[in-house]
């Protein structure tokens, strides 16, 4: 038994552009942003409030988040670290922060130079202050699936942040595989371990190609009965502080699978294929995606392709 919808959650303005070394014009954002949400995306994750210093692709957060043309049935949301993000989110009018830890210390220490702990009574004073001005709130978890410097994490461990980051009122929970190091098997036993303990709080997917498991994975995370992914447009992206981590799973590889199993996403596959192409021009180097290269099975004619 599959879902028969899928909210697909597009994640390339913000894990997709971030590590770019060239600074990518804000138009040039705000353009794809746009498009995106023409596309037919629901949920675009669109930048990150952290320290421009450590994250300069970023600085231009609350240009974006105000230049951005906001259609009425898409969630603009931006990633958060701390307090001080989340009062800039707030000031930029973010309807929606995700509030991003690690479930590895050591990753998190690298990522917002805290413990995963003190991230999680950082996270008591986000929370309060989203509460306050009305803003949902995500609780995203990286290395969920493992970490690259700490090894395996306890399901057991990844739970109780959980467990923590639903106690603040999140309105849903994100574990992400930061460095590509799930498998299929562990995603459906984890994510059904979350939906036993939590049937009512939605879970979301990340994952990244790494080890070309990404599509697997979500096949893990759909058995067990999640309905929300994200990936990034043309399957750019990588992590600044993840070695050697390689793009997310790509938006159109994403719902073109879907579509193929008969899974609904509400997504217009001809237009997010040339946002995959323009994106790669702006970039300047070939991305990884898949359906942008092969084109979607071309006799299959019910799909939404209005090239
Ligand atoms: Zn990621």
């Amino acid at each position: 038994m599959l879902p028969q919808r899928v909210t697909v959650c597009e994640v390339g303005p913000r894990d997709g552009l971030q590590n770019e070394k060239k600074f990518i014009d804000t138009d040039d954002k705000v353009n794809i942003i746009n498009k995106l949400s023409e596309a037919g995306l629901t949920r675009i994750q669109i930048t990150s409030f952290v320290n421009p210093k450590v994250i300069p692709q970023m600085s231009d957060c609350s240009e974006v988040s105000r230049q951005i043309k906001k259609y009425p049935d898409t969630v603009y949301a931006a990633l958060v670290l701390n307090l001080t993000g989340v009062k800039r989110a707030i000031e930029a009018q973010i309807e929606e922060v995700h509030m991003t830890l690690t479930a590895s210390d050591t990753f998190n220490q690298k990522n917002s130079r805290m413990t995963t702990d003190e991230s999680l009574a950082n996270f008591r004073s986000v929370a309060e202050e989203a509460h306050k001005a009305g803003v949902k709130m995500w609780g995203v978890m990286g290395t969920a699936f493992g970490c690259p410097f700490e090894g395996e994490i306890p399901d057991q461990r990844v739970l109780a942040i959980a467990g923590e980051l639903i106690s603040m009122g999140v309105t849903a929970v994100n574990f992400a595989d930061t460095t590509g190091i799930a498998n299929p098997r562990q995603v459906y036993e984890l994510s059904s371990r979350f939906k036993d303990r939590w049937p009512e709080m939605p879970l979301v997917l990340h994952f990244h190609n790494t080890r070309g498991s990404g599509l697997a994975n979500v096949l893990g995370g759909l058995k067990a009965g999640v309905t929300m992914f994200e990936s990034c447009v043309g399957g750019v992206g990588g992590c600044p502080f993840a070695p050697r981590a390689v793009g997310n799973i790509s938006t159109e590889d994403l719902a073109h699978m879907l579509w193929g199993m008969g899974i609904e996403t509400g997504i217009n596959l001809g237009k997010l294929l040339a946002i995959s192409l323009e994106v790669e021009k702006v970039l300047g180097y070939e991305l990884p995606g898949q359906i942008m290269k092969a084109g979607p099975v071309p006799f299959r004619i019910n799909y939404p392709v209005e090239i």
